[in-house]
């Protein structure tokens, strides 16, 4: 696979930042977009453009049929396309959506709606919850406001000195009250990837869910959630090379029926009226109310496409490559690494510490020789306590990076302390 000839098919790379070409190592916040992407959002907007699952007109079949195409890749590409996978995929507006959609359904499924079936679903007092002390923001909140709405008790696995999280205490951290765990695949701060097989099989012995958070896996290895057998997982497209504005939420297909919905109005309704409840439609419309991010599924639905035809596996060798070279930073005086300082079991996403100095000296540091990198807490603040930070840098790989520029990052970040002295 030539990664090299990859580069040329994203527009935005072409330009000079501060007078230094762009080398974009921000991939874990927000990845850039191929031009194969751009031109199906585009030549969507030109030709196709209509509301989808209504209307009777030729545009709104074009636009229906595109939508669920899109679908259906998108499914492929997490394994989720076997017998009625396309249905256990449910659009949302980005990961942090799909995570509340699902909470949110869960406290309504506590406070009893969605009858009989939903009961699987419900949480009370003495019930806990299982996060990591490694989650996104927005794991971790929808989930303790859960906890909070319900009564139950928020646990969590703690994390190793590299912050791996500890998969091997899943015996004493989920117990027979766990009724939900939800925990990140990756780390979009350590980059260490979980060992989710103790965890799932633990889970699933108490009958506890196990909720997913792929963002920070999708895009950069292999994902079959079939394989890890998760019972929910949520990702957004816009980190895998799709367009912003639209995200997913994987649900086992028994489990997405027995779930009740988390909003309503348009386009999840099957009967309404004014004198009774109305009846909602089969998932995964049930889970879509409103006009739907069309045109992002659309483009979500192509860079899928994209990513399977460069092979997940390529495309993790390759990052592997560059992740060796960005892993340098930590043999520089005063930098430490906060994650794995060796390539195994982790993906691109490496955070720092530049002892003395500002995460947003550092920024503004590289950034006046074209390299992007994040600043910040990055939305999750307890693994940063772990470090005993507050804040730190990081850099991330894309599809695009070549290992020259972690290279220029790495030296660059060498002359950070003698800068600021
Ligand atoms: N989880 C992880 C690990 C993330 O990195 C992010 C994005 O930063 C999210 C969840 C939330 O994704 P979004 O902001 O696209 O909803």
């Amino acid at each position: 696979m030539e990664f090299s000839s990859i580069r040329g098919q994203f527009p935005i790379l072409d330009q000079e930042v501060h007078g230094h070409p762009l080398v974009y190592l921000d991939s874990a916040a927000t990845a850039q977009k191929p031009t194969c992407v751009i031109d199906a959002v585009s030549d969507f907007y030109r030709r196709d453009n209509a509301g989808v699952h209504r209307g009777a007109h030729e545009l709104a079949a074009r636009s229906t049929l595109a939508f669920e195409e899109a679908r259906a890749k998108v499914a492929r590409l997490v394994g989720a396309d076997s017998g009625e996978g396309r249905d256990e995929v449910v659009v949302t507006g980005g990961a942090t959506a799909s995570l509340n959609l699902l909470a949110t359904a869960f406290g309504n499924a506590s406070q009893g709606r969605g009858g009989k079936a939903a009961e699987r679903f419900a949480l009370g007092p003495g019930d806990e919850i299982v996060v990591s002390e490694a989650e996104h923001h927005s794991v971790l909140l929808p989930f303790q406001e859960l906890a909070l709405r319900t009564g139950a008790t928020l646990r969590h696995f703690g994390l190793d000195d590299e912050g791996r999280i500890l998969s091997a205490d899943a015996g004493q951290v989920i117990g027979d009250r766990t009724r939900i765990v939800a925990i990140t695949h990756v780390s979009n701060v350590t980059g260490a990837i979980t060992d989710l097989a103790p965890i799932v099989a633990r889970a699933h012995e108490v009958g506890a869910l196990v909720v997913l958070d792929a963002c920070q896996s999708v895009p950069h290895m292999p994902v079959d959630f079939h394989a890890l057998d998760v019972d929910f997982a949520a990702w957004s497209a816009h980190k895998m090379y799709g367009p912003t504005g639209v995200g997913f939420l994987y649900g086992r297909r028994n489990l997405l029926e027995a779930l009740p919905p988390a909003s309503f109005g348009g386009s999840m309704v099957e009967l309404a009226f004014l004198d009774r409840p109305a009846r909602y439609m089969d998932p995964p419309a049930r889970f879509e109310a409103g006009t739907q991010p069309v045109a992002q599924l659309i483009g979500a639905g192509v860079a899928a496409d994209w990513l399977m035809d460069l092979g997940m596996e390529n495309v993790a060798e390759h990052e592997r490559n560059i992740t060796d070279r960005l892993l340098r930073l930590g043999d520089i005086d005063g930098v430490r690494i906060l994650g794995p300082t060796s390539p195994e079991g982790r993906i691109g996403t490496v955070s720092f510490d530049v002892e003395g100095v500002h995460p947003h000296d550092v920024g503004q540091f590289v950034d006046s020789r074209g390299i992007a990198i994040r600043v910040g807490h990055h939305c999750a603040q307890p693994v940063h306590r772990h470090f005993g930070l507050y804040a730190s840098n990081r850099a991330s790989t894309g599809v695009y990076n070549t290992p020259q520029e972690a290279d220029a990052l790495v030296e660059a970040v060498s002359q950070v302390r003698h800068f600021f002295k």
